[in-house]
């Protein structure tokens, strides 16, 4: 599962819990951007941050791992490169690619999107505020899934945390507290 996660919250780890269970996933490996193309022109957090608020928010779940392909690789974040490195590092797994409604809308806009589905299986799932729907991708390479609506974005927090608001139970315990001991998204 991609994602800026700047930061993590809790909508995301709705996903990740349901999909692994729904096709019995032996892991879900959150995979933080490097940095995102299409977030070209905001800031975004240090990558260590995101990496690190990652971490925090997986670590107590057996089946959740975080990979540093992204942050680690320089040039803005490709999700065929993505697959690539980690197809790499597990070359026996069957890998799937988590993306909630709004991000698959943007897979046709992507580069070597032919590519992408010889890579992995597709897994698209619902978003609140957003239409779940597989424009004309190739038979077969996406699933779609309703997953429990969570109306949580990285993009609310970030306001909320600039404007003085608590996000205590929209990201985990520990996300807030990094949060707070990193001064981030103070505006
Ligand atoms: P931002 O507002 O900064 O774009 P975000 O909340 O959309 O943040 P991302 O890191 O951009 O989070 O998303 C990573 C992946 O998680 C994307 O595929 C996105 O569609 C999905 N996702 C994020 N939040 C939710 C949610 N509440 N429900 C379902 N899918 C989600
Ligand atoms: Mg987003």
């Amino acid at each position: 599962m991609g994602g800026t996660f700047d930061p993590i919250h809790h909508g995301h780890l709705v996903v990740a819990s349901e999909v692994q269970a729904r096709f019995e996933l032996d892991e879900v490996v959150f995979v933080p951007t490097g940095r995102p193309w299409q977030k070209d022109d905001q800031t975004i957090s240090a990558a260590e941050d995101r990496y690190l608020m990652t971490v925090i928010a997986t670590a107590s779940n057996p089946r959740f791992s975080v990979s540093r392909v992204d942050i680690d690789r320089s040039g803005p974040t490709f999700t065929v490169d993505t697959l690539k490195d980690l197809q790499r590092a597990l070359p026996d797994a069957d890998l799937f690619f988590i993306t909630g409604a709004d991000a698959l809308e943007q897979i046709l806009s992507w580069r070597r999107v032919e590519e992408l589905f010889a890579l992995a299986h597709f897994v698209g799932v619902t978003r609140p505020g957003y239409q779940l729907v597989d424009h004309h991708l190739p038979a077969g390479s996406v699933t779609l899934i309703e997953v429990p609506a969570m109306a949580i974005s990285s993009t609310d927090c970030r306001t909320r945390v600039a404007g003085g608001m608590p996000v205590w139970y929209l990201v985990p315990d520990g996300v807030v507290q990094y949060i707070s001991k990193r001064s981030l998204y103070q505006g």
